[in-house]
């Protein structure tokens, strides 16, 4: 439960574990997992799924009903205003970001990685909400479980795009051996937090889960399990309808 969604009940969201088994489509057993679980989510009042094909970029799909209905549209989150639709993503160490701007009543989910945090798909996902006449500062925003600062380590290359960015320069720091830096750790969450504010969200309408995929055994990890094909969790969210 993120605090940020407290007030606002009408939002139902959350995330598969690993006893739910991997929602990896690339897995003989992924479409049974997911079916299974979003089976139990319909339950709770949901009825139409969008599933992105992701691609670890930045680009952020408006799901009209037309664009509901594809099973093609290739994205890295997703914005909507339809009630009944459940917005879908998969990862393992890249965060799930859920985000709800009460006043238009309008929703997204998105996920990021270090590709999408080093192309900003934060930006992006808030740019999808100006369009349904959202403004920054009435979107709460979650970013869900994902691979923590002190766990994720990359090499020089991974690293410098990050390192010549003057906003999240400040989230990457040196693993040193005998005063030579060996690699780098960057802090994705907090790095999306820091894009998100830039843009306009407020600190305190934004929460980091604090779980880190690396280190909790009940979630899949893609930098620890090294399996192939990975495996994956399934986050969602999507509005109840309103009593009528
Ligand atoms: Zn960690």
């Amino acid at each position: 439960m993120f605090p940020v969604f407290e007030k606002f009940p009408e939002v139902r969201y959350g995330m598969s574990c690993c006893r739910d088994g991997t929602m990896n489509l690339g897995d003989p057993n992924g479409e049974e997992h997911r079916l299974n679980f979003l089976r139990d989510v319909a339950e709770i009042g949901c009825r139409s799924v969008f599933a992105p094909i992701l691609e670890h970029g930045n680009s952020v799909a408006c799901v009209t009903p037309d664009i509901l209905r594809s099973k093609t549209t290739v994205a890295d989150g997703a914005v909507t205003d339809i009630d009944y639709a459940c917005l879908v993503v998969t990862g393992a160490d890249c965060s799930a970001l859920f985000a709800y701007d009460p006043k238009r009543r309008v929703y997204g989910l998105a996920h990021s990685g270090r590709k999408s945090t080093e192309s900003n798909i934060a930006s992006q996902f808030i740019s999808a909400f100006r369009r349904y006449g959202s403004r920054p500062q009435d979107i709460r925003i979650a970013i869900g479980p994902g691979i923590c600062g002190k766990c994720y380590s990359v090499g020089e290359e991974a690293a410098e795009p990050f390192r010549n960015d003057s906003l999240l320069k400040n989230y990457v720091l040196p693993s040193l051996v005998a005063g030579k830096t060996t690699h780098w750790f960057l802090d994705l969450p907090r790095m999306i937090r820091a894009q998100l504010e830039e843009i306009g969200v407020l600190r305190e309408h934004i929460d980091i889960s604090g779980q880190c995929t690396y280190e909790m055994s009940v979630l899949f990890s893609h930098r620890r399990d090294k399996v192939d094909p990975p495996k994956r969790m399934l986050a969602y969210i999507f509005l109840e309808s309103p009593v009528k």
